[in-house]
């Protein structure tokens, strides 16, 4: 890598300090700029990283519902995003702390009892629940649902709580984030650029559409949940999650379309769906309602495009958390290794 910086610019501008030349910047701070910043900088290379907004607010993930379930979502995600997705469970942990991996738990529909069984077709790495397990998992269900599954594998956290986390350890490594950044990509300083601006990117990717998700925050003391719970009985994959102190964050709905704000429509499901859970929340204080658009490509699976100079990583739909750890690591190969190529197309469903 060295050998080919010195042949793009010469050293007496390196050295003179003209050009301050890294091995590889990343353009944009979502999670996957971050944590592809944070594999970078571990392997030992010198990283920057440039973010158009002022703070990681521009972000949907800043917004996100917080849950690593990836086994859960195999009904509604591609193969590729639940093997990536089982990956990133296990390097989340080498990279920064703030995960509570305590599973998910998934539980059917009262008035549609094959739902469970037909879920469970399309799922795998679980354990059936029965009544008695359920209480002893989570106490406030006992007595509500008889038959459910729980999932080993599943991990949450606090979104905002993972971009501080991240800064901090990307600042005690010495790597800057420069905020506000009005720069051009090509003229970048640097031997690789990685391309994680998400919808910023609509140049480099054309097909690139956004895709709203809604979420809620409600409170309740009364209340205990231990583990993101999904109820399988609305359209969307919702999940009702806890983030302690009696908060509990419910969503996402996704709209195919790119509005600002929660619709009523996606806020009376938000709540419905969280009473239809367990009838006590409808005595839960709203805290908030937001929403984010999300990047999403034709087949709503990630791509990763290999340039000479240029590596762009795009479309990571409502799995960024999920997945980025997974990914960063066949980005740090590929710069090792200078391959040339697009990884991470789809593939067809394994079920
Ligand atoms: C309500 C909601 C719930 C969600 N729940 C979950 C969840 O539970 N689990 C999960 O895994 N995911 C969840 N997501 C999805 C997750 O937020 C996205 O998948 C993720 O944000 C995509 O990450 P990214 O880094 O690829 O892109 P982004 O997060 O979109 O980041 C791109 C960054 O690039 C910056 N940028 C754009 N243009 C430029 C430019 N020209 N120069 C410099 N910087 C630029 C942007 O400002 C932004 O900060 C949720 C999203 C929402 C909205």
């Amino acid at each position: 890598m060295e050998k080919r910086r010195r042949e793009r610019y010469p050293m007496s501008e390196i050295a003179s300090g003209k050009r301050e030349m890294v091995d590889v910047a990343i353009v944009g701070a979502g999670p996957m700029g971050l944590v592809t910043a944070l594999m970078c900088a571990r392997a030992g290379l010198k990283v920057a990283i440039y973010e158009r907004q002022g703070d990681f607010s521009a972000s949907p993930a800043w917004n996100g519902t917080g849950v690593l379930a990836p086994d859960c979502e195999a009904d509604v995600a591609d193969a590729t995003i639940v093997d990536l997705g089982r990956r990133s469970l296990d390097l989340w942990p080498t990279l920064i702390p703030g995960f509570t991996l305590n599973g998910a738990l998934v539980l059917g529909n009262r008035r549609q009892p094959t739902a469970l069984d037909d879920y469970s077709s399309f799922v795998l790495n679980y354990e059936w629940a029965d009544e008695e397990r359920i209480a002893a998992l989570e106490p406030s269900l006992a007595g509500i649902y008889n038959r459910g599954m729980y999932f080993p594998q599943a991990a949450h956290a606090d979104p905002r709580v993972l971009f501080t986390g991240l800064k901090e350890v990307l600042e005690a490594a010495g790597i800057r984030i420069r905020f506000d950044w009005i720069g051009t990509i090509d003229g970048l300083q640097a031997e690789r650029i990685v391309d994680t601006r998400g919808l910023g990117a609509r140049d480099r990717f054309p097909e690139l559409r956004a895709v709203t998700a809604e979420m809620a925050q409600v409170r309740s003391h009364k209340i205990e949940l231990n583990r993101p719970i999904r109820l399988l009985h609305n359209r969307h994959a919702l999940y009702v999650t806890p983030r302690g102190q009696g908060i509990y964050v419910i969503g996402a709905t996704t709209v195919d379309d790119d509005r600002s704000g929660v619709s009523v429509r996606s806020a009376g499901e938000l709540m419905t769906h969280a009473v239809s859970l367990l009838p006590a929340f409808a005595d839960a204080e709203v805290v908030e309602l937001r929403s984010g658009l999300m990047p999403v490509l034709m087949n709503g699976v990630p791509k990763v495009v290999v340039g000479d100079r240029i590596i762009a990583v795009n479309g990571l739909y409502r799995y960024g958390w999920m997945v980025a750890p997974a990914i960063a690591e066949d980005l740090l190969r590929v710069i090792y290794t200078q391959a040339t190529k697009v990884i991470h197309a789809s593939r067809p469903m394994r079920h």
